[in-house]
């Protein structure tokens, strides 16, 4: 390790000359706080800035241990440290000169608190993983802007992570809700429950591109005969809607906040930071968003409990497409959702193919059975929730054929939502649908695809293909982008980043099971246990947590995946 005095001077000699100098100072630096990592340098002012560490010891970062006491905690501190990170370096950095000169930035953290590799924190050490643009002018190395980033800047803002310059109270605030949102989501079942609403929680989001709470919002208030409590660990009573197993609809009038209620749902797969207004909705860890997914690839899926004796002869128990209609994406969607063992789907008809969901008499009586390939939803969402105990959550504003199988029926109505339960089956008693139940072959939740692994397809004219993330839409691989942008689970680009990076490390260390449920599982436990840095040797700042119904969504949706019965 070299002192930090030598990294000056190196600075100071370096000035004036070109850019590509700077290669000299990638290596270890000792400050007097804390050991300065160059991890990467950049090959000029423009390019992907330079990728840096902080190694704080904790004597002095001095972190009590209680905080990170426990998994969930830790994640919580680890994402806390993020925040303040972030904040921090936007305020002090000081740009400059040419292209990305003077940059100091972390991985931004959205509204959920997730496991990342941006901040590290265990007994020994506290790290921080960063990139800064090393100061040029024109293409020349500003070496005197340099010394104040690398050696004045950097070490203030170590300064300002130390355990005794933070917020404490927020910081606690910060991981306790967290861990209560955990709690909370282990209790659900123990309760009968896919998912909890906090009563007073803030739904909707001030628009598709801000995810910060809608201002005046009307705050949500459970029904009295779905509201249960909870006496969380730091928060303490807290009562709300509890959405028990089984199948429920959300119906109400357009504009009532229908999608909103299911949107927050499938987020709450996730914990929020305090202010969110959604830092106790909670939804069990298992539950996956299904849409209609028109021109998405299908892989060797068997489709056959939706889908049957297409025009044509084409098999549909081994069924490929480069190309899926609306019907066929969604039951593949799901299918594969049961494949990695869902507990809960999650459906809104805004995004449904209407053909899938619903066959009424009408069109069984024109259309015969014999002549329509679909089974419709409706007439598996009964075996799928008694036989496979997979509840079903269904934004259904437009139709009532779904009382008759619902077990919970909420309306919304200008935001608050109402238990019609009773109403409903009242209705379906009173007025019913008399259609002939189609379902032909069983569902299940087995499928007997085996991972084809072929390193070639990570290769690019014989180069190792390269990875790149466009923002939360796709991950390109080689030739190929794999459009994720309807996976809507999916919250920070840095998921993508880290998903890409399992592809490549289930190329590279295959598990002994190929079965593409048991490869993807094997992945998840072992990145349990090991941590997201297992991915990549190199210590990447911006991997961020992912489940395994999103790595299996990239592998499907990815037209060189392999795959054979
Ligand atoms: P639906 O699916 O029933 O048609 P949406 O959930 O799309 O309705 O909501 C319609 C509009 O109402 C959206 O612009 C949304 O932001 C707003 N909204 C939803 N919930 C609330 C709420 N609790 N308070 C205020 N506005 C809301
Ligand atoms: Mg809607």
């Amino acid at each position: 390790m070299t002192n930090h005095t030598r990294l000056v001077q190196q600075l100071q000699q370096l000035d004036g000359k070109g850019y590509k100098a700077y290669k000299a100072i990638r290596g270890g630096y000792d400050f007097p706080q804390f050991t300065l990592m160059i991890d990467r340098v950049q090959g000029d002012p423009f390019a992907k800035p330079s990728q840096c560490r902080v190694l704080i010891p904790q004597d002095i970062a001095g972190f009590p241990a209680d905080l990170y006491g426990n998994f969930s905690r830790e994640v919580g501190l680890r994402d806390f440290l993020t925040r303040q990170f972030h904040q921090f370096a936007q305020r002090e950095q000081r740009r400059s000169g040419t292209g990305n000169s003077g940059l100091i930035a972390i991985a931004p953290p959205g509204p959920e608190i997730l496991e990342r590799t941006a901040a590290f924190i265990d007994d020994a050490q506290v790290e921080v993983r960063f990139w800064i643009g090393l100061p040029a002018r024109g293409r020349r190395i500003a070496g005197g802007q340099a010394v104040d980033l690398l050696c004045e800047q950097i070490p203030q803002l170590v300064e300002g992570m130390l355990y005794a310059q933070l917020p404490t109270q927020a910081l606690q605030h910060h991981i306790d809700t967290h861990e209560d949102a955990d709690w909370l989501r282990q209790q659900l079942p123990t309760r009968g429950l896919v998912a909890f609403v906090a009563d007073g929680a803030i739904l909707p989001r001030r628009s598709g591109i801000d995810s910060r709470p809608l201002e005046a919002a009307t705050s949500f208030q459970s029904p009295e005969s779905l509201r249960v409590s909870f006496d969380c660990p730091h928060q303490g009573l807290i009562t709300g809607m509890g959405i028990p197993t089984g199948i429920t609809l959300i119906v109400g009038g357009g504009y009532h906040g229908k999608s909103t209620l299911l949107k927050a749902l499938e987020l709450g797969i996730y914990n929020h930071i305090p202010g969110d207004g959604r830092e106790f909705v909670v939804t069990d860890a298992d539950a996956v968003k299904i849409r209609a997914e028109e021109g998405r690839p299908v892989t060797n899926l068997d489709l056959s409990p939706f889908i049957n004796h297409l025009p044509h002869q084409q098999t549909t128990t081994q069924f490929w497409t480069t190309n899926a209609s609306g019907s066929t994406s969604q039951a593949a969607n799901i299918i594969e959702a049961l494949e990695l063992e869902a507990k809960v789907l999650l459906i809104d008809e805004d995004t449904t193919a209407t053909n899938l969901m619903i066959r009424d008499r009408r069109m069984q009586s024109l259309i015969a059975k014999d002549q329509e390939p679909i089974t419709p939803l409706i007439d598996q969402i009964r075996p799928l929730s008694e036989e496979h105990g997979v509840s079903s959550i269904l934004v259904m504003g437009g139709s009532g054929d779904y009382f008759e199988v619902a077990d919970t029926v909420i309306a919304m109505s200008a935001y608050r939502p109402e238990n019609v339960t009773e109403q409903a089956h009242a209705i379906a008693a009173q007025y019913p649908i008399d259609r002939t139940c189609e379902a032909g072959q069983p569902i299940g939740t087995k499928q007997s695809r085996i991972l084809q692994l072929h390193p070639s397809a990570l290769e690019w004219k014989g180069r190792p293909a390269k990875v790149k993330v466009h923002e939360l839409r796709e991950i390109i691989l080689g030739r190929n982008a794999i459009d994720l942008s309807q996976v809507e689970q999916l919250v920070e680009s840095g998921q993508l980043r880290a998903i890409a990076a399992a592809i490549l490390y289930l190329h590279q260390f295959p598990p002994p099971n190929l079965n593409f449920a048991h490869a993807i599982q094997a992945i998840l436990s072992q990145l349990a246990t090991d941590g997201l840095s297992t991915l990549n040797p190199f210590p990447e700042g911006d991997f961020v947590t992912f489940r395994r119904f999103e790595l299996a969504a990239a592998l499907n949706r990815w037209r060189d995946l392999k795959l054979e019965d």
